[in-house]
Formats: structure tokens, sequence, C-alpha cells
């Protein structure tokens, strides 16, 4: 029996992963539920799934949660409380959203736990910094992001590294795959959120969209898998079917493919290397199916070139277009910019990055505080 704490249960990724334990109570017990503020939708949860543990980084939010929960479940309040969960269980979802995710990273990592990591921010932000907890003895990180589970699976094909020639990332292209540049000028809240293939948070929704979301995703790639950006390459494939791919130095390409469902990764992230007997996402070969493959448009699509551009500058660099992008998009969200102003804030921002190291935590967060200062004082020249 292994034990699990979802952090960020209410959110997308976190509601999944309890759909995939539901059936597996006989393997997995969840010993601890957290989310920032959603009283509701964690008090059902835990009446449902009956952890030892509740936690809810907004304290207001966990004083009315208090009276809504079952006897016997013990609850915590603050977002150290969300970090102190993080060390309680074998396994650990982080679902956080954001650069808040960061800290619950570390803490799982210098636990010797195993990480499901749904959160790419704190890879992204922190790299060097993740990376020296990673090596603590027991400390593992499974991706739970469709291409890099994908990646994961695929490298199991070879022997070794340096087998590995490339790895390519598929892109769905989001909602706006083809479209110019003059009718991106206008685009809505309303259109960036609506994804093709994916159900996702607003957040990422308005990245994929951007192709932001590529872009973060190529970093993550380099740091899970310690791969050259030289040798990350993206290609747009709008079924979501195949859902990244390795090439190896014999010329052969491994793909991973399903039908686009997270519940596959999260699954996979639990259980590996064995696998949960639930399929997710299975392609039904009955039917005919097309899958195509093209070039991204970078002119179009300028944020996926500004991740390499932060990622190979390594440091703090991508911490600063993390932040940066956080900031921009809720500005988009909240109406005050508009979509095609995303990028040049970005890359505004981007071109402040004082060269800082990532020499720890409190580097990282240095660095995120500075960029988004920066990123405001840009979304506020608007
Ligand atoms: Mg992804």
């Amino acid at each position: 029996m292994k034990t699990v704490a979802i952090l960020g249960s209410t959110g997308s990724v976190g509601l999944q992963t309890l759909d995939v334990l539901k059936n597996y109570s006989d393997s997995y017990k969840i010993v601890a539920l957290a989310a920032r503020g959603s009283v509701d939708v964690l008090a059902d949860q835990a009446c449902r799934f009956r952890p030892e543990v509740v936690a809810l980084a907004d304290p207001q939010a966990a004083r009315s949660l208090q009276e809504k929960l079952p006897k016997g479940i013990k609850l915590l309040a603050g977002d150290s409380s969300l970090v102190d969960v993080a060390r309680s269980a074998d396994i650990v979802i982080n679902a956080v959203v954001g650069f808040a995710g960061l800290p619950i990273t570390l803490a799982v990592l210098q636990a010797g736990k195993r990480l499901g990591l749904a959160n790419k921010e704190s890879l992204i932000a922190a790299g060097p910094v993740v990376r020296r907890a990673w090596s603590t003895p027991g400390a593992e990180i499974i991706p739970i992001d469709s291409e890099h589970s994908a990646v994961q699976q695929c490298l199991l094909s070879g022997r070794s590294h340096d087998q590995v020639s490339s790895i390519v990332l598929t892109a769905s292209g989001g909602p706006f795959l083809g479209w110019s540049s003059e009718r991106l000028q206008n685009v809505t809240v309303e259109n960036a959120l609506a994804h093709p293939t994916w159900q996702m948070g607003p957040k990422i929704t308005v990245d994929s969209s951007t192709l932001m979301n590529k872009g973060l995703e190529v970093i993550e790639a380099h740091e899970l898998f310690d791969v050259d950006y030289d040798r990350i390459e993206v290609v747009v494939h709008r079924q979501s079917v195949v859902h990244s791919m390795v090439t190896f130095c014999d010329g052969a390409v491994i793909a991973q493919l399903s039908m686009p469902d997270m519940r596959l990764c999260i699954s996979y992230a639990l259980a590996c290397p064995d696998r949960l007997d639930t399929p997710f996402g299975a392609i039904d070969w009955t039917q005919p199916r097309h899958l195509d493959f093209e070039p991204p448009d970078r002119t179009v699509f300028p944020c996926l070139d500004l991740a390499y551009e932060a990622g190979r500058a390594g440091e703090t660099a991508p911490a600063w277009l993390n932040a940066a992008n956080e900031v921009a998009v809720q500005a988009f969200l909240d109406g005050r910019i508009a979509w095609v102003e995303i990028a040049p804030i970005l890359a505004q921002t981007l071109a402040q990055w004082p060269g800082d190291k990532a020499v720890d935590l409190e580097c990282v967060l240095a660095a995120d505080v500075q960029a988004r200062q920066a990123a405001i004082r840009m979304v506020e020249q608007r």
C-alpha cells in the first residue's frame, strides 16, 4: 500500500488524480489533500476520500472549512501547511498552479519521495535548485505533463542517454493555429480559452494559445532529461494523439500515443514502472484517423523562441520569463492587455534580466519578485 498526497486537489489535475485513484483504494491510500481556497470542493473530497490531513493555503478559507469537515480529519492552514503536507506521503502529486508550487517540489524531493509533477513552473523557474534537491536518495520526478510523460516512456527504448539524438515535443498549436497576425490583434479571452483538444485551467490554456506552454515545456524537457536545447524540437500536431517522440541515434523515432487524457499520465506517475489496469485515452482503431505534423510558425508565435532564449541563458533567466509570463497572462485574462501584447511584454522583461545566478531558493524567489515588478511596469506602460 502506497500513501498519496494531492496538492492542488480541487484543480483540473487534482480532480483527475482522484478519479484515477477511486478504483485503487487497495493499492493507494490518500493521506492528504490540499488546495488554495476552494472550501466546498475540498470539504466534499474530504468526505469522500477520508484523508488524514487536509490543508488550505488561504487561512480564512480554512476557518470556513473547519465546520464542514468530517470528525477526525486534521486541518492545516497557510502556505507552509502545503509544504508540511508534501512530506507526508510516498507519492506526492504537485498540481498547485504557478510559482507557488516550487517550495512543495523542493520539500518532496528533499524528503526523498516520488514527485508526480504537474507544476512545471517549479522545474522551469528553479532548475538548478531543483536538480540539487533531486539528488537526494529516493527522490524521483515523474512528470504529469502529457509530452514529458511520453518522452519518459519513449526513453525506455534506448539503453543510455548518449543514444538519444533528439526529443521531439508535439504541440496542439492551440486555438489560433493558422491565424494571421492581423486576425490575432482582436483575440478575446474567450477565444484564447477555447482549446481544441485539452480541458485545462485558464493559465495553461492561455499559455497554450501563445505557444508559451510549449516553450516552457522545452525548458522542462531540458531539466528533466538533461538534453541540450539544440536537441529539443517542437512540432505542431493538432490531433494531440502523438504526445511526444524520441529520435535515437540509429534514426528510429519512438512515439507514445493515446487520445488526449491526462489520467493516463497521472496513472503512469502513480504506478511506473508498473501500469494500472484501467485504460485511459484508448484509441479506437476501427475509425479512420489522420495524424499530421507541421513546423510551428515562429513569427506569429514568438513566445516559443523566447523560451529557448531564456533556457539557453540558464540560471534565473527561466524564472524571469516564467514570472513575467504569469503577470502578462493574468493581465490578459483581466482585460488589461491584448493577447498580442503578451509576447512583447515578455521580450522586454527578459531583456532586463540582470544575469543573477540560481544559487538557492532565495535567489529564485528574488528573481521571481523582481521579474514580476518589471513585468507589471511593462503592463502599466501599455
Ligand atoms: Mg503539456
